[in-house]
């Protein structure tokens, strides 16, 4: 017992389609998110208040719009 939940659910867009994504965002501040839409992949992180990394993949055989 006593596990709590880690993370939230967080709304992120995907900016390669422009779409909003359902995702899950850990308690280290990483968010992973998989874009049903166009397929890409896009892992942000929250570095400060005021700072979020942001990675973006296309899915194979495709290019960043
Ligand atoms: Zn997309």
């Amino acid at each position: 017992m006593g596990s709590k939940p880690s993370g939230k659910s967080v709304k992120v867009l995907c900016i390669n389609c422009q779409c909003m994504i359902d995702a899950w965002r850990d308690e280290t501040g990483l968010t992973k998110s998989k874009c049903p839409k166009c397929g890409s992949v896009t892992v942000s992180r929250v570095m400060s208040r005021r700072h979020m990394q942001l990675d973006m993949y296309a899915p194979k055989g495709q290019q960043i719009i």
